[in-house]
């Protein structure tokens, strides 16, 4: 299951995105409660978030050409979404998805 938590606010002051990050954990926590949810890190950030399709690797010299230099310089790791084809590295989201979760629902972790 992949579960997609919004919020409707549009400002972004420090503040306002502390408030988020509570009202989006309370959500998290909703949600994880209600369906009984464990979260495995071995199959975090498996599934492209548009297509629900289980990514698969990809060598990164296949993906020169279709990621930003800095991340094909920096990254050496790649999935690819085999319905639209998207690429996936483990950048800036998915660590910060990771240090949300240990941050505000640590408990939840294996
Ligand atoms: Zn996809």
């Amino acid at each position: 299951m992949n579960v997609k938590i919004q919020n409707n606010f549009k400002s972004s002051s420090a503040e306002d995105l502390k408030f988020i990050d509570v009202i989006v954990s309370k959500q998290l926590k909703a949600v994880i409660k209600k369906f009984s949810l464990k979260i495995n890190r071995q199959k975090m950030f498996w599934i492209c978030p548009e297509c629900n399709q289980k990514l698969q690797h990809v060598e990164k010299d296949e993906v020169r050409d279709l990621v930003p230099p800095y991340v094909f310089e920096n990254c050496d790791k790649y999935n690819q979404c085999p319905l639209c084809g998207k690429i996936y590295w483990m950048g800036t989201h998915p660590r910060n998805a990771l240090r949300f979760i240990q941050m505000h629902i640590p408990s939840h972790l294996p």
